[in-house]
């Protein structure tokens, strides 16, 4: 027998123990939580995830992660579509939508380009981006990315294949936690560098 007295809850420990910022003590935790419930719970928590994993998909516009073909927002009317504002990842969409302070489009990079890690610009979501801005009538793209060297360059790429279209490029202000700091980001000031956003110094 191991630490854990059953194989099956050991099981069910490692597999929570890989998601990420739970260790094998939270992973515990969580299972022994799981015994202690209803088994409907287990049932539904279960078939929740499977589903998510199966049937969600990214909205063919924007990438953003969606239940349909195009996402809620790019489908809304109401909403300013010649306003496109580039993020990392869909945590920095819903990070944004809290603020309400943007009424317009997003495109969701899927990460930024890193060379260390292999990450080039074709793994990226950028030549859909500027395949938007040639075919719509986009007005002003907003870089909304890390303020990290991987963000930087990635803005500066996206400044250089966007430039020669009639379009603006403005940037939020620095040292906005966006991305990986974002649960720390505060809404108000996050909100307030959209409202206040800059024209993109390439220089800076
Ligand atoms: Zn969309």
């Amino acid at each position: 027998l191991n630490e854990y007295s059953s194989k099956l809850l050991e099981n069910a420990v490692n597999e929570l123990s890989r998601l990420p910022g739970i260790g094998k003590r939270s992973a515990l935790r969580m299972a022994l939580f799981i015994l202690k419930e209803n088994p409907v719970y287990a049932a539904n928590l279960a078939q929740s995830i499977v589903t998510m994993r199966n049937d969600i998909r990214f909205c063919s516009q924007c990438h953003n992660i969606s239940d349909k073909e195009v996402c809620e927002i790019c489908a809304n009317p109401k909403r300013n579509s010649g306003l496109i504002c580039v993020v990392e990842d869909t945590r920095d969409v819903i990070a944004i939508e809290k603020t309400t302070q943007f009424d317009g489009h997003y495109h969701v990079l899927g990460g930024v380009i890193n060379p260390m890690d292999g990450i080039g610009p074709n793994d990226l979501t950028i030549a859909n981006l500027i395949k938007r801005v040639g075919d719509q009538s986009v007005e002003e793209v907003i870089l909304a990315l890390p303020a990290t060297v991987e963000g930087d360059t990635t803005n500066y790429y996206i400044y250089k294949m966007l430039h020669l279209f009639d379009v603006s490029i403005t940037s939020i202000a620095r040292g906005v936690a966006i991305g990986d700091e974002l649960q720390y980001a505060d809404e108000i000031t996050l909100g307030r560098s959209i409202a206040n956003r800059l024209p993109f110094d390439q220089n800076r």
